[in-house]
């Protein structure tokens, strides 16, 4: 069959939570098609936190709504997707982050996600490991937790398919079919596909295939890694995954081990135009050795975690993820183009937004609005952009790195 209702480009997280989104609501026929293998982008490589508490209010329906679908998937598939429902605990360690924690914990209540002050006992028991002499203001996110998220991505995709969603991998979508402002196709190896609706959600290339019909998306792919330390009883069988906005650093359990990201105060980032088409073999450095990035890190996280000196890591992953210059996401239908819609600008979250990415695009698509959306989310946001002008990367890494720069 040639014709869908629906064609979605790019099979991550992204267009595996739409594809199942769609064909919960509706009996419409639906196409996902993947160039490479399902989850073998971003998607694979991603700590997997899953956090509800954000400093951007717009994110937090989105995660709480992922949390909601995680339950509902197992259900369905009769399948666990293996969340680890360790909680988060935020720390602050000067006055800024203080002020910035109080209002998240604030804004937290307001949307009716779970949050409290713990103990230090309950900090010690989270995060033995951790210098409490640092902190002067915590709070615990206690329903946020972690997982793999390329089997979330399976988990989508599976119960997509027992709803009749069709897949293609190893097949690109080369061009776009359009008819002066509407949306007919798209145009692949293996030949056409019709349809009135196209969502693009392909990951860090999003921008670059929507340039093929002069359509700006003003995400750019910026460089994303963590690190992983050997099992190590020191750092107790009971943690919760820890964020130190103070220093540019998260943490979470792994097998026994600790996984510390590192946010760097001064992103790479990288021209679309300019990536493989399959990042399996692509490493995001700019000539740097990974290891003296975490190197360079360590008089500041000491200060938390005291003991960093003598962790033993053993790996690191690293990957792309796409940022936009105002750090919110770019998700939507293009006003301009009749049945086109956008799902990308993760800015780092996708994982965590997933459930409600997919819940908003089919409820777009179905029911003309949703609830969960945003107008900070709008596509054509910044205007006529160029996604591969070198002022214009360095906007979205300056995104990237204001997320985790140190305040003063
Ligand atoms: C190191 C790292 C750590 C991260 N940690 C977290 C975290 O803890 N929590 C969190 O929420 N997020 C995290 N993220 C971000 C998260 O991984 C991404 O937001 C998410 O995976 C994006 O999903 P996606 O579906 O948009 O992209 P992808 O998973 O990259 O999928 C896009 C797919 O589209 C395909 N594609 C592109 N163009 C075409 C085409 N023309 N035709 C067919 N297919 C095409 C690609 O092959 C790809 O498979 C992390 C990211 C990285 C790199």
């Amino acid at each position: 069959m040639s014709f869908y209702d629906h064609i979605i480009v790019g099979g991550g997280i992204l267009g595996a939570s739409i594809a199942f989104h769609i064909s919960k609501k509706s009996n419409d026929t639906i196409l996902v098609l993947e160039r490479n293998d399902f989850a073998s982008g971003a998607s694979s490589r991603s700590a997997g936190l899953v956090l509800q508490g954000s400093t951007k209010k717009s994110n937090i329906p989105l995660a709480k709504k992922t949390v909601e679908v995680i339950s509902q998937l197992e259900q369905e598939l009769g399948e666990t997707v293996e969340y680890h429902k360790t909680g988060s605990l935020r720390l602050a360690s000067s006055k800024e982050r203080v002020s910035e924690l109080n209002s998240m914990i604030e804004t937290a209540s307001l949307f009716d996600v779970d949050v409290s002050v713990p103990s230090d006992q309950d900090i010690n028991k989270m995060a033995p490991w951790l210098n409490q002499e640092e902190i002067q203001q915590a709070a615990f996110f206690p329903s946020d937790g972690y997982l793999d998220s390329y089997r979330l991505t399976w988990h989508y995709l599976k119960a997509a398919k027992n709803n009749g969603v069709k897949f293609r991998s190893n097949l690109a979508a080369t061009e776009v079919i359009i008819d002066g402002s509407k949306i007919c196709g798209i145009d692949t190896a293996d030949g056409k596909f019709f349809s009135p609706n196209l969502i693009l959600a392909g990951g860090v290339w999003t921008s670059l295939f929507a340039s093929k019909i002069k359509v700006p998306i003003a995400t750019a792919p910026v460089r994303s890694h963590y690190w992983l330390t050997e099992p190590n009883l020191d750092y107790g069988s009971a943690g919760s995954i820890t964020i130190m906005p103070d220093v540019s650093a998260y943490t979470r359990p792994e097998l026994g081990g600790l996984l510390l990201g590192v946010q760097e105060n001064e992103c790479a980032v990288f021209d679309a135009r300019k990536l493989p088409e399959d990042l399996q073999y692509f490493s995001p450095t700019l000539g740097e050795d990974h290891w003296d990035i975490l190197l360079n890190s360590y008089s500041d996280i000491s200060r938390f975690f005291p003991k960093i000196e003598s962790a033993n890591f053993s790996s690191y992953i690293s990957g792309l993820s796409s940022y936009t210059p105002d750090g919110e996401i770019i998700l939507g239908p293009i006003a301009e183009i009749d049945g086109l819609y956008v799902a990308a600008g993760d800015c780092g979250s996708g994982v965590s937004l997933s459930g409600g990415i997919g819940s908003i695009i089919s409820e777009i698509i179905l029911d003309g609005e949703s609830d969960l959306y945003s107008s900070s989310f709008k596509p054509n946001r910044f205007g006529k952009v160029d996604p591969f002008n070198e002022e214009f990367l360095n906007k979205c890494a300056m995104a990237r790195s204001k997320k985790s720069r140190k305040m003063k």
